[in-house]
């Protein structure tokens, strides 16, 4: 090869967004690309830890078959065949979530921590930033979404509080607030007496609406009128107290654009998670989605186990109030067609394109 044609060469692959990553050894690219090195013959993964190569011996690969077809072996240090440590952890949170899911009591954060094999400081952190909740919080929202579906249709309380697993009223009644985000009198009274604070601001996406009740944000939505936006928070919550224009809560407005814009930079903010079981297992399953990635309904309902439950995955994705946070957005139809958006599937394809851009 000429010196020219090595310049040119590695000009190409200098200008190519993944080289940062590769340079940074960037373990959130993991995953999303490989990358050979052709004086060496062998394909990395991104956060490889081996010396850097020179930029005109590489090229990039969506995947390791990829590589392996272009006759690259791969690298005995970073192993790209095997999970990644973030793939890892996610394997080991959906764990950790089915089983507290399916635990008669919530278990505690020294069980899920030897569970895991990690100390519960650090099993603490990485669920958190995974799954944006507390394992309590977890455990709470979880047993909240079984009592709410019940609620909703239970003629009587005792009765629903029975079927969602609390052992006396007294416990139920003591936890209620603590699980709905309101007592159950109140939550079947459209929020009465509950305070919920929002925001109206402008994005790149168009008009947003940010709103935070006092368990965390509640709403985050999309569109062209913010004066629709803020009726349609009336409608859900008939009943409840809204408050706009505090100072302190327009900044944490800004915290949010600032995610919607790139959300790979992750939103560090409890969220105010309200909806069924298995709707809440669905937004689990979407929260598990990088960005830059997508998935079809379908698989994401063979990540719950419930493959035969495309349609009601496709609903729990449409019943999503917290854009973005829950990136119901990162889930396309089979044939990679965009189908649907709760906030118009413009927007859908305005934040696809965006993270794909990295
Ligand atoms: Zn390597």
């Amino acid at each position: 090869m000429s010196p020219k044609q090595q310049a040119l060469l590695a000009a190409q692959v200098q200008a190519d967004p993944r080289w940062q990553q590769v340079l940074a050894r960037d373990a959130a690219a993991d995953g999303q690309f490989y990358y050979s090195v052709r004086s060496t013959g062998v394909y990395c993964r991104p956060s490889c830890k081996s010396r850097r190569a020179r930029p005109e011996n590489i090229a990039f690969h969506d995947s390791c078959a990829a590589a392996e077809a272009a006759g690259f072996r791969p690298c005995l240090r970073c192993r790209p065949q095997a999970p990644s440590q973030r793939e890892q952890y996610a394997a080991m949170v959906t764990e950790a979530c089915r089983f507290i899911e399916t635990a008669e009591q919530a278990p505690s954060l020294h069980a899920l921590a030897e569970r895991a094999g990690l100390s519960p400081y650090y099993f603490h952190r990485l669920f958190k930033q995974l799954t944006g909740l507390t394992p309590k919080a977890y455990a709470q929202a979880h047993r909240a979404g079984r009592l709410r579906a019940q609620l909703a249709d239970s003629a009587s309380v005792t009765h629903a509080i029975f079927d969602a697993g609390y052992n006396s009223n007294t416990r139920f009644y003591a936890e209620a607030d603590q699980v709905l985000g309101m007592t159950a009198s109140r939550f079947r009274a459209g929020g009465a007496q509950m305070r919920i604070r929002f925001a109206l601001g402008q994005c790149a996406l168009g008009a947003i609406l940010v709103a935070q009740s006092e368990r965390g944000i509640c709403a985050i939505s999309l569109g062209d009128d913010p004066e629709a936006l803020l009726r349609e928070l009336q409608d859900r919550f008939p009943r409840a107290q809204l408050n706009g224009g505090e100072a302190e809560f327009e900044r944490l407005v800004a915290t949010v654009v600032g995610f919607v814009e790139a959300p790979a930079t992750g939103l560090d903010l409890p969220l105010d998670v309200r909806g069924t079981a298995f709707q809440q297992r669905v937004w689990q399953a979407l929260r598990e989605i990088p960005p830059g990635q997508t998935a079809s309904y379908a698989e994401i309902a063979a990540r719950i186990g419930a493959p035969r439950a495309v349609r009601a995955v496709a609903g729990a994705c449409a019943a999503n109030t917290l854009a973005v946070a829950i990136p119901c957005h990162r889930v396309v139809r089979q044939d990679g067609a965009l189908s649907g958006y709760r906030w118009g599937v413009e927007r859908k394809r305005a934040l696809l394109a965006c993270e794909a851009e990295g």
